[in-house]
């Protein structure tokens, strides 16, 4: 089912704007992020395609899903799954009764038969590999395990569109790896269209086919995470989906100083802000000739696929990170203490309106 938004906004009191007029998008079957630092309006926006919150009427908005107009459709006859953040499994009853409750409620005429129910119920336990677990109370589960049962149970009416809102925020690293693969790969096999918030940019980047990024009520950018990564809309953006190295300075005839910092750029004369990624940079024991940026090494961090480095200098207000590959990191003797030189592979500028200027990356207008 896709879905439609025009000129959706919302005020909680006249004062009080937790979404700006948005218009979005959503094609059937796929999986959407919605990213954004808390109070963006993430949740009031699900709430709202979900029916559980009514759009301002002015200006008029509109809900489509598919080819039905939804916006003054109640949240019970919009056929769709929630999944929310704490898991509010109905505590006295199993986990067979928790994901077949919603079907048992049902209308007489809509109900499917007690066959029916059970074998529908078994197969979403199957699904989600807690079949052994039928008889137990969610007391006897893990979070992990009790989210999976949320899951189930909002799949329990074939519902087809699926809105989660953090819905593994409240778990550990680890289950929530797991958990998100598991959720990619249910949506794959049922085909339903899927939504859902998070303030994790790995989460919403790993996860979605498309991420809309989300700041102050309004969508900065919709895109596929590799465009957002690579091409982002503005500063905001490119600040919200990574760590980020700032250098601040004065450019006069193509060299950007910073106290005793140095650094050839392509930047007419002027102040001027330069943005980094971590793996942006290279580190050396020696300057080149268009960088000088001596730094010391304050941590290190050699776990994972590359090894974290922490930087410091007097000339920067903020220490730099750098990720670099193993191998470098042991030729180059990195530890605590080492002072060496950074040697940006590019960086990025934004106008002083957060845009990003047009031309190649390097190539930035005057603010
Ligand atoms: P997010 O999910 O991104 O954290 P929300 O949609 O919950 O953001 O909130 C967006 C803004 O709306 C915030 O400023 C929040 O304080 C405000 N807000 C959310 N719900 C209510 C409410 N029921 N009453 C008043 N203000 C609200
Ligand atoms: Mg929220």
């Amino acid at each position: 089912m896709s879905i439609r938004l025009e000129n959706i906004a919302k005020h909680y009191g006249p004062r009080a704007r937790a979404l700006s007029p948005i218009d979005l998008d959503i094609r059937e079957g796929e999986l959407i992020g919605l990213l954004g630092p808390s109070g963006s309006g993430k949740t009031t926006l699900l709430r709202i395609m979900a029916g559980l919150e009514s759009p301002d009427r002015d200006p008029a908005g509109r809900i489509q899903f598919g080819e039905r107009d939804v916006t003054r459709v109640h949240v019970r006859d919009r056929r769709i799954g929630f999944v929310f953040q704490h898991y509010a499994l109905f505590r006295h009853m199993s986990v067979y009764d928790n994901v077949a409750f919603g079907l048992t409620v049902l209308p007489r005429r809509e109900r499917p038969s007690s066959g029916e129910i059970r074998t529908r119920v078994h197969r979403l336990l199957e699904m989600v590999q807690l079949e052994q677990l039928a008889t137990r109370y969610p007391a006897q589960l893990s979070g992990g395990q009790q989210q999976r049962v949320s899951l189930a149970r909002a799949l329990a009416l074939r519902p087809e569109v699926l809105l989660l809102d953090e819905p593994f925020g409240a778990l550990d690293a680890k289950v929530r790896q797991e958990l998100r693969r598991w959720l990619r790969h249910l949506h794959d096999e049922l085909g339903f269209t899927s939504v859902f918030v998070t303030h994790d940019q790995e989460e919403a980047l790993e996860l979605s086919d498309r991420v809309a990024v989300m700041s102050n009520g309004r969508i900065e950018q919709i895109d596929t995470p590799e465009s957002l990564y690579r091409a982002p809309a503005n500063r905001f953006v490119f600040e919200f989906l990574g760590d980020v190295n700032h250098l601040e300075g004065e450019v006069r005839e193509g060299v950007l100083t910073c106290g005793e910092a140095r650094l050839a750029v392509d930047l007419p004369d002027g102040a001027a802000e330069l943005l980094m990624r971590p793996h942006e940079l290279a580190l050396a024991p020696a300057p080149s000739a268009e960088a000088h940026l001596p730094m010391t090494v304050t941590a290190v961090s050699p776990v994972g696929a590359e090894v974290r480095v922490e930087l410091a200098a007097d000339w920067l207000a903020e220490p730099w990170l750098a990720t670099v590959r193993h191998a470098d990191f042991e030729h180059l003797a990195l530890a605590r203490g080492k002072r060496l030189y950074a040697l940006p592979r590019r960086w990025h500028s934004f106008d002083d309106d957060g845009a990003r200027p047009a031309g190649r990356p390097r190539l930035a207008t005057a603010g």
